[in-house]
């Protein structure tokens, strides 16, 4: 089989258990990456996710990761749904949180491609990963041709917008290499005019992380400092907002994943509910969901946080 036929095979079989991307980016060392990775540390902009400064040589360097390393396979996976919590002045737990943890259906996706790969391409090597290990897998769908990355900093699809997961397969089997998109952000400006707590770059494409709601309800372990009090918008677990106000993302069509669904329960706690959370209401509300990252305690702190 050649190089055009296996990836060829590799992108029907992907598309077949459900990805919604797959496009190829050759193996190499991430030099303009790499010099945005440090400017952006360098400003402190990771907060304490002191982890985004660890490995810095591999974050750049695939081949360090994958011996031989050749081609990076970059995965999307839909997570959109327009439904709604039925409380419009619950706290909000952003889109991607409402099913099960993206971490452990995702991986197990990739796993099975991988599996797969190698039954048709005989003894190669590689690693699977999805937000595990460290990897730019923005910069790798960016470079693979899956989108651009915009002035919010996620990675938009011309054709189906932002909501989706992103995973890798890094493997020392050359394969047909696809080209990168051009960026449609143009003039547009409205993630950074929506952004409550002005987390985006005036400029755009810079994020801070440190003041990124996703970061203080999600990364943050200390308390939410009182300068974002009334910035919240109303989120306990995350936010969408810049990713809502993408014209881009009405392109987006809901995903056919069954474990992504909510509870109906979950949609439908009032904001007097979620005020009395209880530990088992919590367990109960999200075993298996990515909202368990927080713990009950975070949750608590987030949703307190919003009465102040
Ligand atoms: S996720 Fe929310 S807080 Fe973070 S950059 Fe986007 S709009 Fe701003
Ligand atoms: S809202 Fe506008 S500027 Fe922001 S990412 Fe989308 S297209 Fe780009």
């Amino acid at each position: 089989m050649n190089r055009a036929q296996l990836t060829n095979q590799i992108k029907t079989k992907a598309e077949e258990l459900g990805f919604l991307m797959c496009a190829v980016a050759k193996a190499g060392f991430m030099d303009t990456e790499a010099k945005n990775l440090e400017n952006w540390l360098n400003q402190n902009y990771h907060g304490n996710m002191s982890y985004m400064a660890n490995h810095f040589d591999k974050r750049v360097d695939p081949t360090l990761l994958v011996r031989g390393a050749k081609s990076v396979i970059s995965l999307g996976y839909n997570y959109f749904n327009p439904e709604q919590q039925q409380d419009e002045s619950a706290p909000k737990i952003s889109m991607y949180a409402y099913g099960r943890d993206y971490h452990k259906v995702v991986k197990k996706k990739i796993v099975t491609l991988f599996n797969f790969i190698k039954s048709i391409a005989g003894d190669i090597h590689g690693r699977s990963f999805v937000d595990s290990a460290p990897v730019l897998e923005r910069d790798w769908a960016r470079r693979s041709g899956n989108g651009w990355i915009g002035k919010n900093a996620m990675l938009i699809h011309p054709k189906k917008g932002s909501y989706f997961f992103l995973g890798e397969i890094i493997l020392d089997l050359e394969l047909e290499y696809d080209e990168p998109l051009n960026d449609y952000c143009g003039t547009c400006t409205k993630c950074i005019d929506a952004c409550p707590t002005d987390a985006i770059s005036p400029q755009g494409y810079i994020v801070d992380g440190s003041k990124c709601i996703s970061y203080l309800t999600i990364e943050l372990k200390s308390s939410i400092p009182d300068t974002f009090k009334s910035k919240m918008d109303g989120w306990m677990f995350g936010c969408d907002i810049c990713q809502q106000v993408c014209p881009w993302n009405r392109f987006s069509t809901p995903h056919t994943e069954a474990q992504f669904l909510p509870k109906p329960e979950l949609m439908s706690m009032t904001q007097e509910e979620w005020k009395d959370l209880s530990e088992p209401v919590y367990n109960q509300l999200f075993e298996g969901n990515a909202v368990k990252r927080t713990m009950y305690e975070g949750l608590v702190r987030n949703i307190k946080f919003l009465e102040q």
